[in-house]
């Protein structure tokens, strides 16, 4: 305290700058922290398109950071679940109400309410120091420039470098399959796809013995626009791959290894034909359309990644960095949410002991974490390995 009625307002330093990044940021404000968050990447990251399933914490986020969800469409409505069988016939239809929003709503919304004044663009973290003496964190960037903080959040996703540098065991495991992704603007739906989007479906096919299951939605298009004909469908199409052909994948059209996740228009023309012949064999007459209609496929490897601890000192993961749940489960950004709302929660309940805050917080983000695994690799084994 520097007097005895103004506490100190507390500093945090978050890493990585995506929905996780996002959310903590906001959430930490409404706790009354001071906020900077490094971003890697030197442009704004709102071309990652893709659908999400809204979940209730992010709704809650927005919420509570003063976001007008009474008059904003957060996504597109659909009423029943679909199964197509492959010869073109419904296999099963049932009543069940459900949200799509997409990475971009999101990431905009989340961005606009964080401002740009304390958002860092090209900060590649390269480096933590802790000092324990004053139990502060300072992260040095590639650039040379560094930032100090009381309290370090690594919200670097997947490939997290907070915790290379201070959970080095914890890595990302591929899961034996990858999602083919596509998206196709409704005005270029192919009349044999547009079964697909005519009844607010959530559509789907599976192979009886595994190894392909397809799935599709709409979702806001350009601009966040939810109105009909303004949408994008969005499908995704896990199929299995063993570790050489997912390096063949991976391998782009300039003959640079991406890992695990290849971004729309780098996909090598080989491949992406070899989706479209793959969809002949595999999928119904209005996937098979739907996928044919999309120019450019992307493809992101299905890798599980689960921790035992998310805080070391002044360190905390969150979101992906510390458990990465198979998409099946359509909870990581809401779980990337979760961890924002309940930080900044244990943050006030606790306002003068950043330690006490960070052991509250902990121990149901590990269980949630770790629930979602389980659901996520039970159910796409399942589905994968035996249909
Ligand atoms: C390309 C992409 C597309 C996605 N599409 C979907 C989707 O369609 N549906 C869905 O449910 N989920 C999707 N996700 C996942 C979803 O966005 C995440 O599960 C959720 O948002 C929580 O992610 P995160 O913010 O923890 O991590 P991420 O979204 O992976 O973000 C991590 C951020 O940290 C930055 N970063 C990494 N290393 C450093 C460093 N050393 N220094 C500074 N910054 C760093 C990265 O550039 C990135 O912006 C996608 C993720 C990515 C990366």
């Amino acid at each position: 305290m520097s007097d005895n009625s103004i506490p100190e307002t507390k500093k945090a330093i978050v890493i990585g700058g995506s929905l996780g990044g996002l959310f903590t940021g906001n959430m930490l404000r409404t706790a009354g922290w001071d906020v900077d968050i490094y971003e890697r990447s030197e442009h704004d990251l709102d071309s990652r398109g893709g659908g999400i399933v809204l979940q209730p914490d992010v709704v809650e986020v927005f919420r509570r950071t003063g976001v007008d969800i009474q008059h904003i469409d957060l996504g597109v409505e659909s009423h029943f679940r679909t199964t197509w069988h492959k010869d073109g016939s419904i296999q099963h239809r049932s009543p069940a109400l459900q949200t799509q929003t997409s990475w971009s709503l999101i990431y905009t919304t989340m961005k606009e309410r964080f401002g740009h004044d304390h958002y860092h663009q090209g900060k590649n973290l390269v480096e933590i120091k802790e000092h324990p003496d004053t139990k502060q964190v300072t992260a040095i960037f590639g650039d040379g420039t560094k930032a100090l903080g009381d309290l370090m959040v690594g919200a670097d996703g997947n490939g997290s470098t907070v915790r290379r540098l201070l959970w080095p065991v914890d890595e990302p495991t591929y899961a034996g399959y990858l999602a083919w992704r596509g998206l196709v603007e409704e005005g270029r739906i192919p009349e044999d796809a547009k079964e697909l989007v005519g009844n607010f479906d959530f559509a789907s096919h599976h192979t009886e013995n595994g190894g392909s299951h397809m799935l599709g939605y709409l979702v806001p298009g350009e601009g966040n626009n939810t109105h009909p004909g303004h949408r994008l469908y969005n499908w995704v199409w896990y199929r299995t791959a063993d570790d050489a052909t997912l390096a063949d994948i991976m391998t782009d059209n300039e003959g640079r290894e991406r890992g695990f996740s290849i971004p729309e228009g780098k996909l090598r023309d080989e491949w992406v034909s070899k989706v479209y012949a793959e969809a002949d064999e595999f999928l119904p007459p209005n996937f098979r359309a739907m996928v044919k209609a999309t120019e450019y496929p992307f493809g992101q490897a299905i890798r599980d990644l689960t921790v035992d601890t998310m805080v070391k000192g002044h360190v905390i993961l969150l979101g992906d960095a510390a458990f990465i749940p198979r998409p099946h489960t359509a909870a990581s950004t809401s779980k990337a949410a979760f961890n924002a709302i309940q930080l900044a929660e244990a943050l006030k309940k606790s306002p003068g002991d950043l330690d006490a805050a960070l052991k509250a917080w902990e121990p149901k983000q590990l269980w949630l974490g770790q629930q979602l695994y389980r659901q996520g690799s039970g159910t796409g084994n399942h589905l994968m390995f035996h249909g």
